[in-house]
């Protein structure tokens, strides 16, 4: 899954931040931004966090922890 910049609107290529601003509990921002604009959000002092897109192998079906259902 690609993903754009919701900044620059250039693809995101390597690490994606997501980019947040709360302003009395109210979410004012919440965008995904490449690399160089993140940079730019934390001179504002924005809240910006590293979020993981793509294909990383964390999709494990969640089935029991043992297989104790064997031998029947
Ligand atoms: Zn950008």
């Amino acid at each position: 899954m690609d993903a754009i910049c919701q900044h620059c609107y250039e693809l995101i290529v390597g690490n994606a931040y997501r980019v947040t601003s709360k302003e009395e509990g109210i979410t004012m921002l919440d965008i995904v931004v490449c690399s160089c604009c993140v940079m730019e959000a934390r001179r504002l002092g924005l809240h910006a966090e590293e979020i993981v897109i793509g294909n990383k192998q964390d999709s494990a079906p969640h089935r029991g922890n043992r297989g104790s259902r064997l031998g029947i």
